[in-house]
C-alpha cells in the first residue's frame, strides 16, 4: 500500500514519504480524491468476492491515510472512524460483550465516560473507573469478567500520566485487551504499541488534521485479529471511513504534523513556564515540567510534549475567571485542540471523577497552544490576569 520503507527513517521522513507511491494519478505527488458509494463489479462471481464492493469502506485516499498512520507507529493496519469519539467507542465495543466489564481511567475524556455510563452500560457491559495513578497494582482490580483496560495518558483536563508498560503487562497476564486514547502524543511523542498496548486510538481531528476543519478518528494495532474485529465493528455499525475530502485533509496535515508539534510544544512550554512564575497560578499541570507529579513517567516514556496543558488558579470567583477569559484577544474559547489557533476552556463543570476525587486549590483551566508567537500569547494572558484581579 505504501512506499518501500526504510526502517531507519524517523517520523518526519516517514510522514513525508508515506503513501506517496500508491494513490497518485498522472504523476501527481498527492492522491486523488475519489468520491463514491457504488462500486461496479466485473462479474457475478466478483459480487460476493473478497474485494471492495461498496463505498463505505473508503477508496484510495483512505487507504493512503491508513498506510501512513500504520507506518508511523509500526502497526499492522489502521481502521478509520468518522470522529475521534467514534474511534474510542468502536475500540470499547469491539473488545467487550454483554456480561463483561471494562476498567477505565478516572481521567478519561468526558464523552468516552458518557459512552461507558450510557450505551455500553445499557448493552450489559459494566465500567469500573480506576485511579490513573494505579500502575501494576491494577492486577488486583482485574476480575473474571474484565475484558478491557482503557488508558489515556496524559488524561484529559487533569493531565495525570499513567505507567503504560506496567498497566499493559498486568492486563496481558490476565488476557485483558488494552486500549489507549493517545491523542495528546499524536503517536509521535509516544508510541503506545512499543509499550505493550494492543489498540491505540487517535482523534485525528486534533494534531493530524491540525487546522480545526476535520473530524476523524483512527485505531491502530499490531494484531491482525484485532484489526479484523475492529473493522467488523465499524462495518456492523455502518460508520464507514469518513468523507474522502476529510481523509485527504488529514493526510495533508500529517505531512507537517511533526513541525507543528515541535513548535506548538515549545511555545506551550514557554507559556507554561511563564505561568508557573505568576502569583495567580497555584499549579501548572504540564508533564514536561519537573514540578509535574508524574514528570518521571514523562521523562522515561515520552520523546517530547505537545501543546496542551492545564493550570490551577488560586481561588477566584466565576465572575473573575469569566472576566479574564472573555477578554482574551488571541485565545478562543473552544473545546477542541491541536489546531493552529490557541484555545482555552474552564474545566470544572466537566470533572466527573469517581475513583479518586479531584482536589485543587481553585479553578482548572485547559490551554491548547497554537502557532501564534508565544510572547504575544503571554501578553494576552498578562492582560487577562489584570482583569482577573479587577
Ligand atoms: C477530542 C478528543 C477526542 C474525540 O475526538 P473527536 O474527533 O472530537 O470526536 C477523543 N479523545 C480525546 C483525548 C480528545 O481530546
Amino acid at each position: 500500500m505504501s512506499d518501500p520503507k526504510d526502517p531507519g527513517w524517523r517520523p518526519e521522513t516517514r510522514l513525508v514519504r508515506a503513501g506517496r507511491a500508491s494513490g497518485s494519478e498522472h504523476g501527481a505527488v498527492n492522491p486523488a480524491i475519489q468520491r463514491g458509494s457504488t462500486v461496479l463489479l466485473p462479474s457475478v462471481a466478483a459480487l460476493y468476492g473478497p474485494g471492495k464492493s461498496y463505498g463505505l469502506e473508503g477508496f484510495g485516499v483512505h487507504e493512503t491515510l491508513r498506510a501512513a498512520l500504520a507506518d508511523l507507529v509500526g502497526a499492522h493496519d489502521t481502521v478509520l472512524a468518522p470522529s475521534g469519539l467514534a474511534a474510542c467507542t468502536v475500540a470499547l465495543l469491539s473488545a467487550t460483550r454483554a456480561g463483561g466489564e471494562v476498567l477505565v481511567t478516572d481521567s478519561v475524556y468526558g464523552p468516552t465516560r458518557r459512552f461507558c455510563d450510557g450505551l455500553l452500560a445499557r448493552f450489559g457491559v459494566r465500567t469500573r473507573y480506576y485511579d490513573p495513578g494505579t500502575g501494576g497494582a491494577i492486577a488486583a482490580l482485574i476480575g473474571p469478567d474484565t475484558q478491557a483496560l482503557f488508558l489515556e495518558s496524559p488524561g484529559s483536563l487533569t493531565m495525570e500520566l499513567q505507567d503504560v508498560p506496567a498497566l499493559a503487562a498486568a492486563a496481558h497476564a490476565r488476557g485483558v485487551t488494552t486500549i489507549i486514547d493517545d491523542t495528546w502524543s499524536a503517536g509521535v511523542l509516544f508510541n503506545p504499541l512499543d509499550h505493550g498496548v494492543d489498540v491505540s486510538v487517535q482523534a485525528l481531528t486534533k494534531y493530524q488534521a491540525g487546522h480545526a476543519d476535520v473530524l476523524m478518528g483512527a485505531l491502530v494495532s499490531r494484531d491482525p485479529a484485532r484489526i479484523a474485529a475492529i473493522t467488523a465493528t465499524v462495518k456492523e455499525l455502518g460508520l464507514g471511513a469518513g468523507a474522502p475530502e476529510d481523509a485527504y485533509l488529514t493526510l495533508r496535515g500529517l505531512r507537517t504534523m511533526p513541525l507543528r508539534l515541535d513548535r506548538q510544544g515549545a511555545s506551550a512550554l514557554a507559556v507554561a513556564r511563564w505561568l508557573e512564575a505568576r502569583p495567580e497560578v497555584a499549579q501548572v499541570l504540564h508533564p514536561a515540567l519537573p514540578t509535574h507529579p508524574d514528570h518521571a513517567l514523562f521523562a522515561r516514556d515520552f520523546q517530547g510534549a505537545s501543546g496542551v496543558f492545564s493550570i490551577v488558579l488560586h481561588p477566584a470567583s466565576e465572575a473573575q475567571v469569566a472576566a479574564m477569559l472573555d477578554g482574551l484577544r488571541l485565545f478562543g474559547l473552544g473545546f477542541s485542540w491541536g489546531g493552529y489557533e490557541s484555545l482555552v476552556i474552564t474545566c470544572d463543570p466537566q470533572l466527573k471523577r469517581t475513583a479518586r476525587a479531584w482536589r485543587a486549590a481553585g479553578p482548572l483551566l485547559r490551554f491548547s497552544i497554537g502557532l501564534e508567537h508565544p510572547d504575544d500569547l503571554i501578553a494576552d494572558l498578562a492582560e487577562g490576569f489584570t482583569r482577573l484581579a479587577g
